[in-house]
């Protein structure tokens, strides 16, 4: 059976109530899509995000979420909250996050777990550096970051979403070649076919500057199973036609 493809736009920290309300309107207008589209804004536009697009087919989820359940772990937001505001999705351990702050893989592997127990599916980030890549140790690193993950889920690593985005791609205007996408994504796969039969069943999304002008050319991959979409979800003509470009 073919694998829906799904397009996520990570805002990271950008927009503003009001900016946000036009995107959605916008985003809600352009829809539906063949491909689940969903959005993931900062925490704290959540419950704007859950009245902006009611009756919409977009789902939303957020951009991190905490490895502990609840507690005095200042700032942190946890699972268990962001499911009792509908989110269906939970990023974990984009590389902003492992960079800035420090994560692990292993606080990352901890983190998909808090979300799976509260029915968020993990969306886990793994990619090399530029420095990694051209140090010839791309392959290395990416397993190194899904081993944890799968040794932390065991058997429930066929419900995490998994997205490879090379750090040296996010924000830059470069884009992974087809080849090099190809390339990690069916590596990846390979990792997961060793510890799920359903391996075969899961998504592997690309990210890393996809735009509307080279959208297909990477969803057209067969390992790549739609996007995971930073600068170019902030503009719903864009957004929309990536969305349009998974079906
Ligand atoms: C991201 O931050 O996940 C991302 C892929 O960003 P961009 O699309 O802007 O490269």
């Amino acid at each position: 059976m073919a694998r829906t493809k799904l397009v996520v736009g990570n805002w990271k920290m950008n927009g503003s109530r009001a900016a946000n309300a036009e995107l959605l309107a916008a985003l809600k207008a352009a829809g539906p899509w063949g491909a689940e589209v969903a959005v993931c804004p900062p925490t704290v536009y959540l419950a704007d995000t859950v009245l902006a697009l009611q009756g919409s087919n977009v789902a939303w989820g957020a951009q991190d979420c905490s490895a502990h359940a609840s507690g005095a772990y200042t700032g942190e937001v946890a699972a268990a909250m962001l499911s009792e505001f509908g989110c269906r999705y939970a990023i974990v351990g984009h590389s902003e996050r492992r960079a800035l702050h420090g994560e692990s893989d292993q606080l990352v592997a901890d983190k998909a777990k808090a979300a799976l127990a509260h029915n968020l599916t993990p969306i886990v980030c793994v990619g090399e550096t530029l420095a990694e890549r051209e140090a010839g140790r791309t392959d290395e690193v990416v397993k190194r970051q899904l081993s944890a993950v799968i040794h932390t889920l065991a058997h429930c690593i066929s419900q995490v979403v998994v997205a490879y985005e090379p750090v040296w791609a996010i924000g830059t205007g470069k884009t992974a070649s087809p080849d090099q996408a190809q390339a990690v994504h069916a590596l990846l796969r390979t990792q997961l076919t060793a510890a799920t039969q359903t391996a075969g069943d899961m998504k592997i999304l690309y990210g890393g500057s996809v735009k509307a002008d080279n959208a297909a050319a990477l969803f057209a991959l067969p390992d790549v199973d739609g996007g995971l979409i930073g600068g170019a979800s902030l503009k719903a003509a864009d957004f929309a036609a990536i969305c349009r470009a998974a079906g």
